[in-house]
């Protein structure tokens, strides 16, 4: 464990809402100013994520999230929330004798929400304030559209997240995510263009699960990603295109298994991109709901199999290095 709190890892792949932890969502419940507004169902919520949740299929996921999002609908609370989530990558981690962090650089991401205490711009520059109290060597934000989102409000997300960046503001990428099916990922590829032209990085969940049509790959493929999330279920098409631009592959392998989109270690699509020798960056995903680490992910990697992969640590050193060299570059002012 020594070696692997000791080894330099980019965490680029966690979701802000998805990696609160319990103590902060416990906070925000009980100091939350409106008691009555909040559903009914937040604090049996809660205690469930702190048992740990039993998901039958990836579909189940996305139910957990509009409990969360009762207490993250106010700028306080929010700022609160994302200065939990950057501290619990890049501050000393308790369990760590020698007071190392979890992550030595992290892209955290979210997808700003409109509610009646902010705007969408609101949104982001608040989670953007708490991001910019560590210098750029250490944190920076990626923009997320939802699936789910009309073409109205993508546009409007894109063209936020490219006027931060222009300002300044430490943006660096933008990313697709939310229900694997929904949406009709046409109406998309201007706005990933726009970003691109802007000087941000593309990812992109793909191929999360085996319903995913080879059109709807190919088609996000098409957007020219510089990183994928997951990249499950590529077929072979799709991966030759994903392997002559190389792509660095996001991948989470706990959120993996309790999705039960891959049903153990063995077969994890990670062996055959690292026998490829293609970039991939190990991740979390969502430490709330899956109760994993980045280090405990990295762990998994070399412990023995069948409890993990048994890579070396040789190989386990040159992982880590991946994920550092597929950051998204900074904005040239920082
Ligand atoms: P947020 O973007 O900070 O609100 O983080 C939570 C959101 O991330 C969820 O509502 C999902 O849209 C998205 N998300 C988290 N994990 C996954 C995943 O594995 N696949 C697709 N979307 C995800």
């Amino acid at each position: 464990v020594e070696f692997l709190r000791a080894l330099p890892k980019a965490e680029l792949h966690a979701h802000l809402n998805g990696c609160i932890p319990v103590p902060t969502l416990r906070k925000l419940a009980a100091e939350h100013s409106d008691a009555a507004s909040l559903p009914e169902n937040v604090h049996a919520g809660i205690d469930q994520l702190q048992k740990g949740v039993v998901l039958e299929e990836i579909h189940d996921f996305f139910g957990l999230f509009p409990a969360i999002y009762a207490l993250t609908s106010n700028p306080e609370a929010l700022a609160e929330a994302a200065r939990a989530v950057l501290a619990l990558f890049l501050e000393s981690d308790p369990e760590a004798p020698n007071g190392q962090s979890q992550a030595a650089y992290l892209e955290l991401r979210t997808t700003p929400r409109e509610s009646a205490h902010m705007t969408r711009r609101r949104y982001l520059e608040t989670v953007l304030d708490e991001v910019e109290r560590y210098p750029g060597e250490r944190a920076a934000l990626i923009v997320s559209l939802d699936r789910r989102m009309d073409a109205k409000v993508a546009e409007e997300v894109v063209d936020v997240a490219v006027a931060l960046r222009n300002e300044g503001r430490r943006v660096v990428g933008v990313d697709l995510c939310g229900d694997p099916l929904a949406g009709d990922m046409k109406e998309f590829e201007g706005h990933f263009s726009k970003a691109k032209q802007a000087g941000l990085g593309v990812t992109l969940h793909i191929a999360e699960t085996t319903e995913n049509t080879h059109e709807d790959t190919l088609r996000l493929l098409s957007f020219k990603p510089d990183r994928l999330g997951h990249a499950t279920f590529l077929d072979v098409d799709a991966r030759d295109v994903v392997f002559s631009n190389k792509a660095c592959v996001e991948i989470c392998l706990s959120s993996n298994l309790l999705c039960k989109t891959v049903s153990s270690l063995d077969e994890h699509h990670l062996k055959h991109y690292l026998e490829c020798n293609h970039p991939v960056a190990i991740c979390t995903d969502d430490t709330l709901p899956f109760r994993n680490s980045l280090v405990g992910e990295y762990a998994l990697l070399l412990a023995q199999k069948p409890l993990g992969l048994g890579l070396s640590e040789q190989e386990v050193v040159r992982v880590a290095g991946m994920s550092m060299t597929s950051r998204f570059a900074l904005p040239t002012a920082q």
